[in-house]
């Protein structure tokens, strides 16, 4: 039989912002294959409404956006990389539009675009560069048309990275000395073979991990892929306690899969948050009202629903009027007419929703990981620019710098490992199983009450007992699924299911170690932030370690 492998110089994993901008340049410095687990749009980036944020109005400055993306992450983040990555974020911006995304603006008349600059909740000026309210999909759509004109790039849809090649892979290997990456082993979802796909250059780009949570604004595809697998490979993993939900999905009980997001434009436009009464309860909250930073008004949310016994609140944004609202949210107020909501009549009715991952792989700042030849960007890295708490539209932008650092670092990593590195003879992916669909009934069933005990214990609000009862409930569920996963066919679901049942005990374990209250974290036996700022970073077989955030 033939075997089934497949050489390039970079694997890169994932096809959203961060892969396609990665693999878009480093096509230029030699072959490149994108390996992505559906369809090719299939990515959070495909969703986002809202924008991406950077320092285009003469009125702004790179300190104020600098500081206010250091304040919503409450002081946990890096600022070596945020500097890096707001004073980058024009450029990257222009590169994005010269590529063909079209944002929203006007043409100059002597040439070049003036972008129309929206608001979002923690900007202290407008700077979110937007494609009305469909800038994910907008970007995506530009991007995949620039790889489909590239020869050395092929893309591979349906295709699932399971692990990655280090030399925990080999027989026989030698413990001890640093861990290197030397591509994936991946399945062709439609004919069920797993491949070995080497490279000299790793870029894991999978993205966030919402599905561990039953109410989520992401994406099926959002799995945690990467970080689980990077993390039984042994990397540093970091932050994985700081989720953000984010307050306005739309509520809709009767529609299934992911909460479709109300974007927080919308609040940037005017648009005020009331309860079940109909009373306004930002303005006691916070000085920014409905601007205020996403985790302060998730939990004004969480604290007003179970005040009142409600299953959801309202956005009132009606006052706008219909002919702005159509423009200026098109996709926002077409799925609400949907549902039977006329916006510009009515308050629309919102509950919070798991939104993003501010924790990930740890990188350096070339997106560097503690595996060599394995680099990440976007939502699966952690790069030290969220710290505790992500500034609203800054993931995109932290997505296409970080790629482009990659990209900087490719040249020489290609270069070095010519020179000193050879591509072991991995063995052929030898996993053997049977289908069992009583099994694969229970574990769905497992599957399920990984997201609702996700959702009850380690949510929005946390205490220690929740998280205690979520650790011992996980750790079961955690060896069910691995069980499982041993013994059946290899499937892009069973896949996901062991992936989530990792992150879940990441996220677990991160919230259970950290002591204290910090921006996305809200532990209710320890409701306020310790007096030393420290990450947490977790290892495969080690302690858990608390790291300041500078010391990378
Ligand atoms: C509803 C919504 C609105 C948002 N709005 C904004 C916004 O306005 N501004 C902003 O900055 N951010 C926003 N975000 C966040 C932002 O969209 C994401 O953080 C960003 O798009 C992540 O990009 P990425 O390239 O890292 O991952 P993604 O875009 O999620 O791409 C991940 C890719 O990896 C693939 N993949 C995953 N696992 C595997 C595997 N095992 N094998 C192969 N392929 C795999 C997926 O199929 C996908 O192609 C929003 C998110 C959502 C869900």
């Amino acid at each position: 039989m033939r075997r089934a492998r497949h050489k390039s110089d970079f694997l890169v994993i994932g096809s959203g912002i961060a892969g396609l901008t990665f693999a878009i340049k480093a096509s230029g410095l030699g072959s490149v294959i994108i390996a992505t687990k559906k369809k090719n749009s299939d990515s959070n980036t495909n969703y986002a409404q809202g924008g991406i944020a950077s320092v285009l109005s003469p009125e702004d400055s790179f300190e104020k956006h600098i500081e206010d993306t250091i304040a919503a992450g409450a002081g946990l983040g890096r600022r070596e990389a945020v500097e890096m990555v707001v004073r980058s974020g024009p450029e990257r911006i222009r590169e994005l539009a010269a590529w063909g995304a079209n944002f929203s603006g006007r043409a100059l008349p002597g040439g070049g675009r003036a972008f129309d600059l929206g608001r979002e909740g923690g900007h202290s000026t407008n700077r979110i560069v937007h494609a009305q309210d469909l800038t994910g999909q907008e970007v995506e759509r530009a991007l995949l048309s620039k790889v489909s004109g590239i020869k050395n790039i092929r893309v591979l849809e349906d295709h699932t990275s399971v692990d990655l090649l280090t030399e925990h892979q080999l027989p026989g290997r030698r413990r001890g000395g640093r861990t290197h990456c030397y591509g994936a082993y991946i399945l062709d979802n439609a004919s069920g073979t797993v491949g070995t796909f080497t490279a000299k250059m790793t870029l894991l780009a999978t993205g966030g991990a919402g599905q561990v949570y039953l109410h989520t604004t992401n994406p099926e595809i959002a799995t945690g892929d990467g970080i689980a697998m990077a993390y039984r490979a042994g990397a540093l993993i970091a932050d994985m306690e700081f989720i953000q939900f984010h307050p306005t999905a739309l509520y809709s009980p009767a529609s299934p899969g992911p909460s479709f997001l109300i974007s927080e434009a919308v609040r940037g436009e005017g648009g005020v948050l009331l309860n079940t009464k109909g009373e306004r309860f930002m303005e006691k909250v916070h000085s920014l009202k409905e601007l205020a930073p996403r985790d302060i008004v998730a939990r004004a949310m969480d604290y007003e629903l179970k005040r009142h016994g409600a299953t959801h609140a309202y956005l009132d944004i009606s006052f706008k009027g219909e002919t702005f609202l159509r423009d200026r949210f098109p996709r926002i107020f077409q799925r609400c007419m949907e549902e039977g909501i006329d916006i510009s009549r009515e308050p629309i009715p919102v509950v919070p929703a798991a939104h993003y991952l501010c924790g990930g792989v740890k990188s350096g700042l070339d997106g560097d990981t503690s595996i060599k030849n394995l680099y990440v960007s976007g939502e699966s890295a952690c790069t030290g620019v969220h710290g505790a708490n992500r500034l609203a539209s800054n993931s995109l932008l932290e997505g296409i710098v970080f790629s482009q650092r990659a990209y900087l670092a490719a040249g020489e990593q290609i270069k070095n490992f010519n020179k000193r590195d050879r591509i072991p003879d991995f063995p052929e992916w030898s996993k053997k199983g049977t289908f069992d669909l009583e099994e694969w009934v229970l574990i769905q069933h497992d599957i399920e009450e990984v997201k609702r005990l996700m959702w009850d214990y380690v949510g929005i609000v946390r205490s220690d007992k929740r998280l205690r009862k979520a650790h011992r409930r996980m750790l079961i569920l955690a060896e069910d699924i691995h069980d499982y996963y041993k013994k059946s066919t290899i499937s892009p679901r069973i896949v996901e299911l062991r992936n989530l049942a990792t992150v879940a005990k990441l996220i677990i374990k991160s919230a259970i170690t950290r002591t204290d209250s910090i921006g996305l974290h809200y532990n209710s036996d320890h409701p306020l932030p310790g007096a030393r700022k420290v990450n947490v970073v977790l290892r495969s077989g080690r302690a858990p370690v608390l790291a300041k955030p500078d010391g990378n």
